[in-house]
């Protein structure tokens, strides 16, 4: 079995009257402390050297047969290939906690009950009194039958303690003792309770449809296509088809998203579709909610009954068996990567290589497509190539949205200042006497609220990082407004300094515009119309986005304002006009892939304006609508684009004709830091440079400190198709003090 922080194969012994078998997920003993371990082999006789030593026993079974024969080989591709041991592959393969826990203690021990006390106020007066996290605590309670353990609402559900408090000193929940046996613990959160399952009926598949879910379904095993549909084509309903063409012939549907806030709505549509043989797996769930979901996967399995799993990125390594087909959807979508901890994998390729070892058929879908997977569908016979399905138009033949621009210099030399253009002004205007809704996107990076200096320039900077403090307000109906000053890195939140550090002058401004400030812009100029906002700070906790959206689909508002999230895949037939406040904040970014990064939101964003019956259009503030992004985006060619970018790339040497690697230290202090990388370098660069591959750096990282940590890197650079001239990351560990960490990302996406 495999275990411990460095990831060596131990062997242990198997005592009597426990059956341990290989798959098993087991509780050993190691350096004085419990752990838990896989099982890699059973052995009938011990290896040489082994004999004479005494063997420790392993104590439990934790889970028998959590995974297949299979499975343990896309374990073994993973860490591999991304230069890591097994075990820390394992631990990020494994739904969280699950190798950390312990077998559950006798019965009968005393555990802390949450349960609801009816309120003495009307409901409107009750709602008015409390906070939305309040709100949502009481109604899960309601949802789950009135009671919870404390141990489950904090370590399952992710309410604080702080809330509880509150709540009880509100008269509104009330602590009690139980005894901790089965029979009382209270069931795992699976989902609310459902409603009753109508099934839905397919759709009539278009011609394009048809002819996409019949190659999917007659494919070769182990291969991959990419369904290229336009925004608004109707992929969802390829895969949906596809999926029930594989369920019918008894194997599972693995289907994956970039993020958390789509899992709902195709969740919705599978469980209309399928009924209740769909699953959910993601972050957003608590650890015992993703033991159960994998566990109920091996009952799956084991019962030979197929399943439709939704997830996010980690959803790529669930035990479905047999597995008939997997999807990624918005398949460029860079959250597919995980960047920390190790392994640094991203879901495409261990998709890709699940295919092959499950013999199930990889769609990768997307309107968008990635460069990486644009250069293998041009060389579809070549080992690795992928198969092309083209989406050409939309449902019903809309039309895609026309996409204008507004140039903000002239609006500036015409004397107009504001945030939002008069175009813009005068579409907004309009919106609610037609009926009809807008997405507003302000992007995220570079134009946040930022406070800064007026006199000397300087911007209030988080004490435990590199990067500045942005600016924060809640409004509680009836209170004062409150800013604050909140860290997007390290969650470090302070009050709002009246003078300016450096200089002492009191000519504080915010600047630039986040959500917030668009929504008081709007808000004060436009008088009626009726906001949203969807960003981090309003769709959290588990059906945060759902919410949001079911309001904003509800009519509830006419605008919806948001970061990069509003860009991504909902379909929301009534809106008509798709803006975005500030090209520019994601233009002029230093990085290999930023063009093509940001035309792919764009026009992602661009696709969500008529989708129904409505016609759409796109407005596009910029500074620079010269610069080659926004003209493919007018012209709205990708394909062009993604030629000329490959013809570049091809020209420098680039990604992906050309591979990269990224080692990410991080430490206590900068020199510290430095001092480690530049150790490392030593002891890699011969290696590297006899290999082919080239040493850049080491040099500090772009953000150089986080948490108070200080970050270097050192980028490795070679040949395509070559392995990483790497010694075993064990042996780069030892080199390194015990207080900088080590991540070895290959083919990283930021550069
Ligand atoms: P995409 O994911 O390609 O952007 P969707 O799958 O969300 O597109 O489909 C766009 C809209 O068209 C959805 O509202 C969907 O229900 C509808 N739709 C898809 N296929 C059909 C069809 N064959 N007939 C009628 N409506 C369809
Ligand atoms: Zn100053
Ligand atoms: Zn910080």
């Amino acid at each position: 079995m495999e275990a411990g922080r460095e990831g060596q194969v131990f062997t242990y012994a198997n005592p009597d009257g426990l059956t341990v078998g290989v798959g098993d997920l087991v509780q050993v003993p190691l350096q004085g402390r419990r752990h838990a371990g896989l099982v890699l082999a059973c052995l009938q006789t011990l290896p040489e050297g082994l004999a004479d030593k005494r063997m420790r026993a392993v104590e439990t079974v934790l889970q028998s047969a959590a995974v297949n024969g299979s499975w343990q080989a896309l374990l073994l591709a993973v860490a591999t290939a991304c230069h890591t041991s097994r075990f820390r592959t394992l631990k990020s393969a494994l739904p969280p906690g699950w190798l950390g826990q312990r077998p559950r203690g006798p019965g009968g021990r005393l555990l802390c009950q949450i349960s609801r006390v009816e309120s003495q106020l009307p409901a409107p007066d009750l709602q008015a009194e409390l906070s939305c996290r309040q709100r949502a605590l009481l109604d899960h309670l309601d949802r789950l039958g009135g009671r919870r353990l404390l141990r489950d609402l904090l370590a399952v559900d992710g309410f604080g303690r702080g809330l509880i408090t509150a709540l009880e000193a509100k008269g509104l929940v009330r602590r009690e003792q139980v005894r901790g046996s089965p029979a009382t613990r209270t069931p795992p959160l699976g989902q609310p309770p459902a409603p009753p399952i109508v099934l839905e009926e397919p759709r009539i598949a278009n011609a394009a449809q048809a002819a996409a879910v019949e190659a999917i379904d007659t494919a070769a095993a182990g291969s991959t296509l990419l369904l290229w549909g336009v925004t608004g084509a109707g992929k969802t309903e390829v895969y949906l088809q596809a999926a029930a063409r594989q369920l019918r012939q008894g194997r599972s549907v693995l289907l994956l998203v970039p993020e958390i806030g789509l899992i709902p709505q195709l969740l919705d549509r599978c469980r209309a579709r399928f009924g209740p043989q769909v699953l959910e797996y993601h972050s957003g769930m608590g650890d015992a909610e993703r033991v159960t979901a994998w566990r109920r996967c091996l009952d799956a399995a084991a019962a030979a009954e197929p399943m439709v799993a939704i997830g996010t990125r980690s959803a790529i390594f669930l035990p479905l068996a047999p597995l008939g087909l997997i999807v990624l959807d918005e398949e460029h979508d860079t959250s597919y990567k995980q960047e920390s901890p190790m392994p640094c994998y991203h879901a495409r390729d261990v998709a890709q290589r699940r295919a092959s070892l499950d013999g199930a058929r990889l769609v990768l879908g997307s309107a968008t497509p990635s460069l990486e997977t644009w250069l293998r569908c041009r060389q579809p016979e070549v080992e690795g190539g992928i198969r092309l399905l083209r989406l050409p138009e939309r449902i019903g033949q809309r039309p895609l949205p026309p996409v204008r621009l507004v140039d903000m210099r002239l609006e500036f030399a015409e004397g107009h200042r504001r945030l939002i253009s008069r175009p813009l002004m005068g579409r907004l205007e309009q919106l609610q006497a037609r009926g009809e809704q807008a997405v507003v996107l302000v992007p995220r990076r570079g134009y946040r609220s930022f406070l800064s200096c007026r006199s000397c320039g300087e911007a209030v900077q988080c004490p435990n990082c590199d990067v500045a403090l942005t600016v924060h307000r809640s409004s509680h109906r009836g209170a004062a407004a409150t800013e604050w000053l909140r860290c997007h890195w390290c969650d470090h939140r302070q009050e709002i300094a009246q003078r300016c550090g450096k200089c002492g002058s009191t000519a504080f401004k915010p600047f630039g515009a986040g959500t917030q400030r668009v929504m008081e812009q709007l808000a004060a100029e436009l008088e009626g119309l009726r906001l949203l906002r969807f960003d981090q700070d309003t769709t959290r906790g588990r059906d945060g986005h759902r919410r949001l959206l079911e309001r904003f689909a509800a009519g509830e508002a006419d605008v919806l304002v948001g970061t990069q999230m509003l860009a991504k895949g909902m379909d929301l037939p009534r809106v008509t006009l798709a803006a975005v406040l500030a090209a520019d904040g994601l233009l002029h970014r230093p990085d290999l892939r930023s063009s093509e990064h940001c035309l792919q939101l764009l026009l992602q964003l661009a696709g969500r304006a008529g989708r129904g019956e409505l016609p759409g259009e796109v407005l596009v503030q910029t500074y620079s609508p010269e610069h080659p992004v926004i003209r493919h985006l007018v012209d709205g060619r990708y394909e062009r684009f993604l030629e000329e970018e490959l013809q570049l790339r091809r020209q420098a040497g680039l990604v992906p004709f050309s591979r990269a690697c990224l080692l990410r230290l991080a430490g206590p202090s900068a020199s510290a830091t430095a001092t480690a990388a530049t150790s490392l370098v030593e002891r890699v660069r011969a290696q590297v440079e006899r290999e082919g591959w080239m040493v850049i750096g080491p040099a500090p990282a772009p953000v150089a400190k986080v948490a108070g940590r200080s970050r270097w890197q050192v980028l490795l650079h070679g040949p395509a198709a070559t392995a990483l001239p790497l010694p075993p990351e064990a042996e780069l560990r030892r080199i390194l003090p015990q207080n900088v960490s080590l991540a070895i990302d290959p083919d990283p996406l930021q550069l």
